[in-house]
């Protein structure tokens, strides 16, 4: 076994192995991770400083998880309604998500997909790949495959080495994208043979997901740098998540940090409607707000786009004031198309 493999085996997953090593309250978190599941790499248990702070409030289960403010949903961009076969998500015409992994090597409690992963909807079996292979073999106008789940760099070296053969057989791919958590919760899945592996596969472009600077560890720039190594572009996402990251000179630490890791800001999320993450929220405006102070005052390469995910399908849109209209019932954000939906946002 492999060493991620074996920090994965002994990342915490119970409310009691939870409670000797942090003062949680036992009986919340035990009734919390029933209904969203709790699992925590050591590694990045270790990067918490004290109680509530950004590191904790993205791993610890907390009973606000558990209240259902009207607006939310359990599949808030309608993902399952784009999915033509299991575990494919199809919305643009140029691009396709394919879900290969139904766990991830830590469960975020503002992830957007944890309802659907609780519920065990995202599960993916080899035949799913057989069938997402056969539906793009038919569908020449996608150039590009992301792979996300889930985890997708949870699979072994053999079975992704595996798939991603079999997305190079296609001949109108052009790009392979992996969106991945993994090198800011377990940095030492990137091995130098898995960088190796990936690097044999170009153009493939590997966004990585931090949201602190607290996570821009020794051990995650060493993960980066093996990526970029091997001729990899690495890009980030962040999710906009309030107490932890919704302030701008945490956001110019991180973004100037991850810079000088070599991986250039793409996007910063807007939270989406998940049910469950409500009490991450923070209001469009607000996130506009943190965009225009950091304009001007840090490098163009420092800056990812602030998108919103509109629910119901919408896709992603840049939040540009201009795209966002009050109304009497609340907020209207105008998609790509131009078609304007409606946005349940927060008080200010
Ligand atoms: C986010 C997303 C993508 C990727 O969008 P980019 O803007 O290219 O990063 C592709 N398909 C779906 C369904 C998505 O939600």
């Amino acid at each position: 076994m492999e060493e991620w493999q074996k920090e994965l085996q002994e990342a915490l997953t119970s409310a009691e192995q939870l409670a000797r090593l942090l003062p949680v309250d036992r009986t919340e978190v035990a009734r919390v991770s029933e209904r969203y599941p709790l699992r925590i790499p050591h590694y990045y248990l270790r990067l918490i400083e004290e109680a509530n702070d950004p590191i904790w409030r993205q791993c610890i289960p907390s009973l606000a998880e558990l209240e259902k403010p009207a607006g939310l949903s359990c599949d808030p961009l309608a993902e399952a309604a784009y999915s033509p076969v299991p575990g494919l998500v199809h919305r643009h015409s140029d691009r396709v998500l394919l879900l290969v992994a139904a766990s991830c090597a830590m469960n975020c409690r503002f992830c957007f997909r944890k309802n659907r992963l609780a519920a065990g909807e995202l599960d993916f079996r080899f035949r799913d790949l057989e069938k997402a292979i056969a539906y793009l073999e038919n569908q020449p106008a996608v150039r590009e495959v992301i792979l996300t789940g889930g985890e997708p760099l949870l699979l072994s070296d053999l079975l992704l080495g595996n798939l991603l053969k079999q997305l190079r057989r296609l001949p109108h791919l052009e790009l392979i994208r992996i969106h991945t958590r993994i090198p800011a919760v377990l940095p030492s899945r990137i091995t130098g043979q898995l960088a190796a592996l990936l690097g044999r596969f170009g153009p493939l472009y590997l966004n990585t997901h931090f949201n602190h600077p607290h996570e821009l560890t020794a051990a995650a720039r060493q993960a980066a740098e093996r990526l970029a190594d091997v001729g990899i572009p690495l890009g980030n996402q962040t999710v906009l998540l309030k107490g932890i990251n919704d302030r701008a000179p945490i956001l110019e630490e991180l973004f100037r940090g991850l810079l000088r890791m070599r991986i250039r800001p793409y996007y910063l999320h807007q939270t989406d409607l998940a049910a469950g993450t409500g009490h991450f929220r923070t209001p469009l405006a607000g996130g506009i707000d943190l965009m225009n102070r950091l304009q001007g005052q840090v490098s163009g390469l420092a800056l990812p786009q602030f998108v919103v995910d509109l629910p119901g399908g919408g896709g992603k849109v840049p939040l540009h004031p201009e795209r966002i209209t009050r109304t009497e019932a609340g907020l209207q954000v105008r998609s790509g198309s131009g078609q304007p939906i409606d946005y349940p946002d927060l008080d200010n």
